[in-house]
């Protein structure tokens, strides 16, 4: 059985101060909680203080973002070592947002996924339809779109040791989340589009749901065969609600 993963992205949200209090209530309120993993992707600046603060704990860390290049003449740029430096379990590459905002293609998504992969980071592959993709019925198509671009780039081993995260855009940020149902198919549909490559990798990968996630809809979505955990952004800065869609993990 796969394991559970809970990890939070706090998008360009934090100050020093908020940060410490948040992460020391993570770091005790996660001593309990066993048989799922949980994470915290900061912004960059926050880091260090990530590190400091839950080294020797339960919770991982990591990054939103991360460059395709190891090195170089890319001002405002960091590599994926420098996120090693800082001991980062996990970079979250793909995301909607940078899709949107940032131009990223899914082949520069590729990039940066192996890229981390290099590193000894794992990554995790945002995915995801917007409302109007969703409304003309290409899901599928949008989603497969942007794994197959992993797959093309660096073979479907490059998702052993990765996570894939399904977050629909019309359930980022809106309070609307995907019915458990509708997120399982397309968790469904992701699995066995890498098990047409390699089933033992399939049957190991780890999806997880993003997209309004919080405490009261976490179970239902986690109990889903094909849902190994969660991407939770605004729920993530709360310290008992994220604590709690943790705990829910531990349930399913
Ligand atoms: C996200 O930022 O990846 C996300 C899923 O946000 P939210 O949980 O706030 O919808």
């Amino acid at each position: 059985m796969r394991r559970k993963l809970v990890a939070g992205n706090w998008k360009m949200h934090g100050a020093f101060a908020q940060n410490a209090m948040l992460l020391d209530a993570l770091r005790s309120g996660t001593a309990s909680i066993s048989n799922v993993d949980c994470a915290v992707c900061v912004p960059f600046p926050y880091l260090f203080q990530a590190q400091q603060k839950l080294s020797g704990s339960a919770v991982r860390w990591g990054a939103q973002d991360v460059h395709q290049m190891d090195k170089g003449a890319y001002t405002g740029e960091v590599s994926a070592a420098m996120l090693r430096d800082f001991g980062c379990s996990y970079v979250i590459v793909g995301h909607s947002e940078r899709r949107a905002y940032y131009a990223e293609s899914s082949h520069l998504v590729a990039e940066k996924f192996l890229a981390a992969q290099q590193a000894g980071i794992i990554p995790v592959l945002c995915v995801g339809e917007t409302l109007e993709q969703r409304e003309k019925g290409i899901t599928e198509d949008i989603v497969a779109e942007q794994l197959d671009a992993l797959i093309q780039l660096g073979g479907v081993q490059a998702l052993r040791n990765a996570v894939v995260a399904y977050e629909p855009v019309w359930a980022i940020g809106t309070g609307k989340t995907a019915t458990a149902a509708q997120a399982q198919a397309v968790h469904k549909f992701i699995r066995q589009r890498v098990a047409s490559h390699d089933g033992q990798i399939a049957t190991g990968l780890c999806i997880l749901y993003g997209g309004s996630v919080k405490a009261n809809n976490a179970a239902e979505l986690f109990a889903m065969p094909d849902i190994d955990g969660g991407l939770i952004g605004g729920a993530s800065l709360v310290a008992d609600e994220f604590l709690a869609i943790c705990r829910a993990g531990v349930r399913t």
